[in-house]
């Protein structure tokens, strides 16, 4: 391939992995074909041109590397560009809508933003004197008294780092809670319809957990829950609005029944989006439930950003809440709990979930969507989200079979399966035919209760516009894979790198170059197994 050509000019670099696209550089148009850093780095470029360093003597004691470290360099140009180019080819919520259902992936608005970089609150440090920080420390106790506010809850844990980080939290308050009673419980039981963390939550805090069946309209079967309750269940874990978009309307008599046994009751309120404003879950009988910053209340995710799982906490479970935390004093101010001062307080604390106060730049953020939506704009907002997912169910169910759309409206997010679709084609074909159309896929194969489940969370901050072509899109695909139109089996087809193997790229990852600049002992592609 690199061969010279009569005038002697040779180029510098082809890639075989380019599949043409009927042009000479593999380019098409704005889409920049962009081999990987080492294909394009070398060893003797370097960004930035300094004099050599006067010698000094070498304090490494003997540990200065000998061998080159075959780390490619690039110019600055040329780095910038690499990484540009790579951010085109990734999707992102601020070029279209992306509609993977469970992750509310809305609009971050840009007021959030501007809020979290004032300068009081992006330059603050956790080891900052207390008197340095009052006005972080009122953003978070504001915060907390919202959250606890929208649920209906009795105290707030805010340091969580993420929803199953959450999670973990809430359960651990239960185990605190039942072993202060003398009465420490063995299983937690897992509805069918619960997101894939709760089952891995239970199992990591030490708890057996046991399947509770759904019904065939997609809830929790409270018979079988019940005929399950015992002394040695210490709880129950349920997803609601559950992973089939769909609300679980025994909740109250399902917290009534395991309270009556002697249980606790967790929620994953990762789905709050569809009922804030709405429903408290501090009136369904839920002792704890984590609620997702970077879902419902439009803190960045999905790469952007971290993830923010506070946990809203019963009268029952508070007092083994972790510290530290911020609480406001009879006479306004508020002030940091922490375990020198918790003694008297708070004796009953299960510890820490992280060595500081939790995501501060969430936090601000959340705030800052919390109170320019007000309570009137955050119940609009769970009304929209629920609209927008039932306009997606009733106009795509003639096309694509709703498993559970004859229970009545959805929630937030709309449940297809593949049960029409010709024989040899599946779910996989149709999400990737929407990468084609410009989307990025919903989720897929989630949950387990459907065959081929695809399951679409549009989210309340499309318009009307965005989603009729997101329904265009899912219909069109929906008609090929009835008739059996092979081509969706190749798609994408024009995407940069086309039809990717996941599922080999998720068990055998390549992580190390083995090429020209691999420094010395880089395992090879074929001993780690890949191809
Ligand atoms: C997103 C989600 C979680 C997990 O939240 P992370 O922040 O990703 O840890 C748990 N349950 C449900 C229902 C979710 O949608």
């Amino acid at each position: 391939m690199n061969a010279p050509n009569q005038s002697g000019w040779r180029p510098t670099m082809t890639l075989d992995r380019r599949d043409g696209g009927g042009t000479a550089t593999g380019n098409r148009a704005l889409m920049l074909e962009e081999p990987l850093i080492f294909e394009i780095g070398n060893t003797h470029t370097c960004g930035v041109d300094l004099p050599e360093p006067s010698t000094r003597a070498n304090r490494l004691g003997g540990m200065a590397r000998e061998s080159e470290i075959g780390l490619p360099g690039l110019s600055e140009p040329e780095t910038i560009r690499h990484y540009t180019r790579l951010s085109r080819q990734n999707y992102a919520i601020d070029l279209g809508l992306f509609p993977l259902g469970s992750c509310t992936m809305k609009h971050n608005p840009r007021l959030n933003e501007k809020v979290a970089r004032m300068p009081g609150f992006l330059d603050v440090h956790p080891l900052q004197p207390v008197d340095t920080v009052r006005g972080a420390l009122e953003v978070i106790n504001e915060l907390a008294v919202w959250l606890i506010e929208l649920t209906g809850m009795h105290g707030v844990a805010m340091t969580p780092k993420a929803g199953a980080h959450g999670e973990l939290c809430g359960i651990l308050c239960i185990r605190a809670a039942l072993e202060a009673r003398g009465d420490p419980r063995e299983v937690i039981l897992v509805p069918e319809s619960a997101h894939g963390t709760n089952p891995a939550t239970a199992a990591f805090a030490g708890y057996r957990v046991e399947n509770i069946p759904a019904t065939a309209e997609g809830r929790v079967d409270l018979e079988a829950l019940k005929a399950r309750l015992g002394p040695d269940v210490a709880g129950v874990m349920i997803t609601n609005p559950n992973t089939c978009g769909l609300f679980e309307r025994d909740m109250k008599a399902i917290s009534d029944a395991v309270h009556a046994a002697g249980g606790l009751v967790y929620c994953d309120g990762a789905n709050f989006n569809a009922i804030v404003g709405r429903v408290r879950p501090g009136d369904l009988g839920i002792d704890a439930m984590h609620i997702n910053l970077h879902k419902t209340f439009s803190t960045p995710h999905g790469g952007g950003g971290p993830g923010s799982g506070p946990v809203v906490l019963s009268e029952a479970l508070a007092p083994y809440a972790p510290l530290p935390f911020v609480t406001r004093r009879a006479d306004g101010t508020v002030e940091l709990i922490e375990e020198e001062n918790a003694g008297a307080e708070h004796p009953h604390t299960f510890g820490r979930m992280c060595a500081f106060h939790g995501q501060m730049g969430m936090f601000t953020r959340a705030l800052a969507y919390i109170l320019s939506h007000g309570a009137d704009g955050l119940r609009q907002a769970s009304g929209d989200a629920v609209l927008n997912a039932n306009y997606i169910l009733r106009s795509c169910e003639d096309l694509l079979d709703a498993p559970f759309g004859a229970s009545g409206p959805c929630m937030h997010e709309a449940l297809f399966s593949d049960k029409d679709f010709a024989e040899g084609l599946s779910t996989l074909d149709l999400a990737k035919g929407m990468i084609d159309e410009g989307f990025h896929p919903m989720t897929m194969y989630f949950p387990l209760v459907v065959h081929g489940a695809m399951l679409v969370e549009p989210t309340e901050t499309e318009s009307k516009a965005g989603l009729d072509q997101l329904i265009l899109a899912l219909r069109s695909l929906a008609e090929r894979a009835r008739s059996g139109d092979e081509s969706l089996k190749t798609a994408p087809h024009f995407a940069p790198r086309r039809r990717l193997d996941e599922t080999l790229a998720a068990r055998k990852p390549v992580l190390a170059w083995d090429g020209p600049l691999a420094p010395a002992g880089t395992p090879t592609l074929s001993e780690q197994g890949g191809s």
